[in-house]
């Protein structure tokens, strides 16, 4: 019997997420994942159809002929589907659990960035970069130089404002999306964990959406496609973090 979580993730960020998931995935029939994976999941075909549905008006499919209009927050259980669905689908690959890492990365990060300004695509401003970093830019333009008050004794380093941002934009995304984490500042590390992910219900320990979307965080925050990017400060230690508990570090940069 099929259960809801009883948690939605809102549409803008399911259209994100989605459109991401596809072109990770390489496969614009993507949705076909998710219809294997309810088969499992629902006994009646009836069922399954109506639970279906919602999901099916994300995929632009001239037969479905949704409108833009119909489409509602999903919960996460039928988000979850499609991961399952996906996993599934490479069950016979013979380094099946590396590829979900690598796939579920890339949609994490290609999440974040959005589209390619030269995309013949249209970008619907739906990239993680997009609805949430002006939050996390006027947090941070409070600390630096020029900022009222602030002076050569109170300016934060570029990586304290790389760990502030890392935390306002998970604020943010709890604010605006309700993915909820815990964060937890055990210096000099940053420790992020994500109790309800909303992509594998916590289920998968080769989720890696959110570490794709934290490296794309981190890039930015240093502006590493800049001429004038400041040198990297933070880094995530792969070794120590988890599906879903990520851990950052400070970068001794005299090491490199
Ligand atoms: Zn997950």
């Amino acid at each position: 019997m099929f259960s809801y979580h009883g948690h939605q993730l809102p549409v803008f960020f399911v259209e994100g997420y989605i459109k991401a998931f596809v072109q990770a995935t390489g496969n614009p029939n993507a949705d076909a994942f998710y219809r294997a994976a309810a088969r499992r999941t629902f006994t009646s075909g009836e069922e399954r159809y109506q639970i279906l549905s919602s999901l099916e008006t994300y995929f632009e499919r001239p037969i479905f002929s949704y409108h833009l209009s119909e489409r509602r927050p999903l919960d996460y259980a039928l988000l979850a589907l499609l991961f399952e669905g996906m996993v599934e689908a490479n069950e016979r690959h013979p380094k099946r659990d590396e590829l979900v890492r690598r796939l579920s990365w890339h949609t994490g990060l290609l999440w974040w960035l959005g589209r390619a300004p030269v995309s013949t695509h249209l970008d619907e401003g739906r990239s993680l970069w997009k609805l949430t970093t002006s939050h996390v830019e006027s947090y941070l333009d409070i600390w630096k130089y020029g900022s009222p008050g602030i002076t050569v004794t109170t300016v934060k380093s570029s990586q304290e404002l790389a760990k502030m941002g890392i935390i306002a934009f998970f604020e943010t995304l709890q604010q605006q999306a309700d993915i909820y984490c815990d964060i937890h500042q055990a210096e000099p590390e940053l420790v992020v964990h994500f109790p309800e992910c909303p992509f594998c219900l916590n289920r998968s320990p080769d989720c890696r959406v959110f570490w794709g979307i934290t490296m794309g965080l981190i890039e930015w925050l240093h502006g590493t496609h800049h001429f004038n990017a400041v040198p990297t400060t933070l880094q995530m230690n792969e070794a120590n973090s988890t599906s879903h508990t990520l851990v950052l570090e400070p970068l001794n940069i005299l090491s490199r």
